[in-house]
């Protein structure tokens, strides 16, 4: 295999993407096209993060707008092939606890599972659909959000309604599971003593949550059937009783349509200050409502991970990661301040910097910052896959 891996991760109105040339693992440009549709921009960065030129195109579609990429890219890199590309998709369901080369039997099963996914996997799919069309002869690899997450025991895999639910796959199912990995692995690679031991991750960006991992695997998510559960987000609600929504269907005459937009769009941090779904917003407000938004946010953090510590039966390490964890001092030090009876205690000037270890040398238990690269994870896959496929062939 010659040519470079394109990693594709498109959402509901975007599409991010990320160009590897063959056997590197640093990008040769990453960007964004974002808004797709009439008012549609695209930003793209060379390996060292300066701008690239985009090309002139229309970003109406997904399938409008990988063009737009493609054009751009190779505007940038003449003569840079494309040997494969991988995909992040939302929903494996029960099935996929690994990535997957795709094909039509794949595509149906991954339309299939669209219902539990639907604001998210009919994009994923677009993306793919897309991508195939532009090369149809290159494999195309999903990796899924839920994989990593297959190891959860049954306990952590439903919920308690009649059994038949589960069979019909009504399961926690987990979410972020590509960027777990990612810790994961990283915590293998630069902190072996933790990796055989208990760790809760919390990815926290414009979605969050939080994962308990033992001995490199998955035991439990904070979210659970949707991306919806668990920890309160940038717009969405996080964990709600479900006697909410009787409520508000049948009191307030809400439809599914609108229930869906309030705990989707207009809850979380969003919600909760009236001000942004932002933490860098909220982090430099005044307003009194901003601080309660933060302070929500910071102890659902805190409760969260307490539970997941009694499910792994302990805790050795905390990681931070995603866009608020990686960067927000103010939240890693709100959410550990009450958590000096799990043997968590930062050290100050270690979290101002965003130190890889913010824990003091003392703590009984670690705690770190780690950037996730969900699309490190992707490019992994597909190499490995392509190999396997490739050996098989030989
Ligand atoms: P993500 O979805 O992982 O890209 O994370 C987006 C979130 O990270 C947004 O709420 C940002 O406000 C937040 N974020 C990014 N940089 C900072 C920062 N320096 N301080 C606080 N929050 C940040």
């Amino acid at each position: 295999m010659t040519g470079g891996i394109l990693t594709l991760n498109a959402g509901s109105s975007s599409l991010k993407f990320a160009l590897f040339a063959a056997g590197e693992d640093r990008p040769m440009a990453t960007g964004l096209a974002d808004r797709i549709g009439p008012e549609g921009a695209l930003k793209i960065k060379d390996g060292t993060g300066a701008p690239l030129p985009r090309s002139e195109g229309s970003l109406a579609s997904h399938g409008a707008a990988l063009h737009c990429v493609l054009d751009s890219l190779r505007a940038a890199f003449p003569g840079q092939e494309i040997s494969a590309v991988g995909h992040r998709v939302v929903h494996g369901g029960i099935v996929h606890d690994k990535p997957v080369r795709l094909d039509a039997a794949v595509m149906a099963e991954l339309e299939r599972l669209a219902p539990f996914a639907p604001l998210h996997q009919p994009h994923n799919l677009a993306g793919i659909r897309a991508a195939v069309e532009a090369f149809p002869q290159a494999p195309q690899i999903a990796c899924f959000d839920t994989a990593f997450h297959r190891s959860h025991p049954w306990v952590n895999d439903t919920f308690g309604l009649p059994r038949a639910y589960y069979d019909r796959g009504v399961r926690r199912y987990g979410f972020h599971g590509l960027s777990y990995d990612y810790i994961a692995g990283e915590i293998a690679r630069t902190a072996p003593t933790l990796a055989d031991g208990k760790v809760v991750v919390a990815h926290l960006g414009n979605g969050a949550s939080l994962c308990g991992i033992r001995q490199g695997r998955s035991i439990a998510s904070t979210m659970g059937f949707s991306a919806l559960d668990g920890l309160p987000m940038g717009t969405r609600c996080g964990q709600l009783d479900p006697g909410v929504m009787l409520y508000l269907m049948d009191q307030e005459g809400m439809t599914p349509a609108q229930i869906t937009d309030l705990l989707y769009t207009q809850s979380g941090l969003l919600g909760l200050s009236g001000i942004s779904n932002d933490m860098r917003t909220l982090e430099m407000s005044e307003a009194p409502e901003a601080a309660e938004a933060i302070a929500y946010f910071t102890y659902r953090i805190q409760r969260e991970i307490g539970a997941m510590a009694a499910a792994m039966g302990g805790i050795d390490a905390i990681v931070f990661t995603g866009g608020i964890g990686e960067n927000s001092r103010l939240v890693r030090e709100r959410v550990c301040a009450t958590l000096g009876w799990m043997g968590v205690e930062l050290e100050p000037g270690r979290n101002a910097a965003h130190a890889r270890v913010i824990s003091s040398d003392v703590a009984r238990t670690t705690v770190m910052v780690i950037p996730t690269n969900e699309e490190l994870v992707i490019l992994r896959a597909t190499r490995a896959l392509l190999q396997g496929n490739e050996r098989t062939a030989a």
